[in-house]
């Protein structure tokens, strides 16, 4: 038997994110993951400078050798219709690819990983976690992403009851050829939203690579919404006619529309595991971040002890952080005149500059989640 003072599942942001704040404060983590780093992750690969600023990214170090692309500027636009070229003097925004983002992160938590270790049982006894009957610990931590097994094993009801974002997206090295003919500009990402207001797409380009992808909040006929659009683009001219590969797909829960429970007796979930992302952009890696830095101050608090009443306090953390979660909606679906609304807002640059990108994109309403005290 391996044992550790905690044991976290999945080494994605969150978890190698926790998993290096508590071995700075001298706990022995196992860090588990199904996948060999680098591993691909499906995501735009966005993040905001407030997620550098978090976990403390010497930027240099971080583009000396990965990509790391600035953003400062966007378009916005409703799908088939005139764009709002918003601009910024200095850089907003950041593009990461996840394979190196992810593996950079998780070589600097300084904890033993063990890869290619996918969670085939999880069992407590005596207070104890047995984790694939060989890994021990009094600290279980979910941070699997939107079908981690603790979360299942908190009675997460994955895939049925929850209604997740569901979202498809593929991002490949251009061509010679592609990447001089692409009219994209890598500092300006594109984003056009649904006309039934239900998701967005996007075209990302980093450095020679460039990302496209489609997310809704509605399972129905997503591939048919993902073909339209890169249809769309392509009869632009925004996208190469071949694009190579095959776009593939993920689902992940909302702030607002998570109905998981993220804490218990000696267990705790973090990011997308516990449905952390925003609702209007969708992004989730910050909230998987600042989760983690949450979950761990609560752990180092708790002082060993890591009863419901010593853990509650994250959920309380959370709250803080997040806000308090509006009543679930029955229906996602905007009303026609709403639509209509939208539709006048977004060719408004007022708006897309202070509400679509600096509150729902950027949140610069936020300052960044640094200098945790622990008590
Ligand atoms: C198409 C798409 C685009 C997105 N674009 C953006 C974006 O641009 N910016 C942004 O901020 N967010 C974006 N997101 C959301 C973002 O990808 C997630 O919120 C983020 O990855 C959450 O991090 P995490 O560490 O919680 O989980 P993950 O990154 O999903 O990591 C979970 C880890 O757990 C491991 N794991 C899973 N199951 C097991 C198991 N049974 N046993 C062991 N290990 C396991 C996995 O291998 C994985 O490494 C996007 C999501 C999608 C689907």
């Amino acid at each position: 038997m391996e044992k550790s003072d905690v044991i976290i599942i999945g080494a994605g942001p969150a978890g190698s994110s926790c998993a290096r704040q508590l071995h700075q404060h001298g706990l022995k983590v196992s860090l588990l993951d199904k996948s060999q780093f680098p591993r691909n992750k499906v995501c735009a690969g966005w993040v905001t400078p407030e997620v550098m600023q978090s976990l403390d990214i010497d930027l240099d170090d971080y583009a000396s050798s990965r990509v790391l692309q600035p953003i400062r500027s966007f378009r916005t636009s409703r799908i088939g219709s005139r764009d709002v070229y918003t601009q910024y003097d200095d850089v907003v925004s950041y593009g990461i690819r996840r394979s190196e983002f992810d593996h950079y992160l998780l070589e600097r938590s300084g904890v033993e990983c063990h890869m290619n270790e996918p969670v085939k049982s999880i069992r407590r006894d005596n207070n104890i976690w047995i984790i694939n009957d060989h890994f021990s610990a009094p600290l279980l931590i979910g941070a699997g992403g939107h079908f981690c097994p603790v979360a299942r094993h908190l009675g997460a009801h994955v895939g049925a009851s929850e209604a997740p974002v569901t979202a498809q997206e593929v991002e490949f090295e251009m061509t010679e050829q592609q990447s001089k003919s692409c009219p994209v500009d890598a500092e300006t990402p594109e984003l056009f939203f649904t006309p039934d207001l239900k998701g967005y797409g996007w075209v990302f380009r980093k450095g020679n690579f460039l990302n496209i992808g489609l997310g809704r909040q509605d399972r129905n006929k997503l591939s048919m919404h993902v073909d339209n659009f890169i249809n769309e683009l392509k009869r632009a001219g925004r996208v190469p006619e071949n694009i190579p590969g095959k776009l593939n797909g993920h689902a992940y829960l909302l702030y607002n529309d998570a109905p998981r429970r993220v804490y218990d007796d000696g267990v705790l979930l973090i990011g997308d595991s516990a449905g952390l992302a925003y609702q209007q952009s969708g992004e989730g890696i910050r909230p998987a971040i600042e989760s983690a830095l949450l979950a761990a101050k609560t752990i180092i608090d708790a002082k060993g002890n890591y009863s419901p009443a010593h853990l509650a306090g994250y959920e309380t953390a959370l709250r803080q952080r997040f806000g308090d979660k509006m009543l679930p909606q029955k229906n996602h679906s905007p009303s026609r005149l709403k639509c209509l609304l939208a539709g006048i807002l977004l060719r408004s640059k007022w708006f897309a500059r202070h509400i679509v990108i600096n509150r729902w994109f950027l949140h610069q309403q936020q300052a960044a989640l640094t200098d945790l005290k622990h008590t």
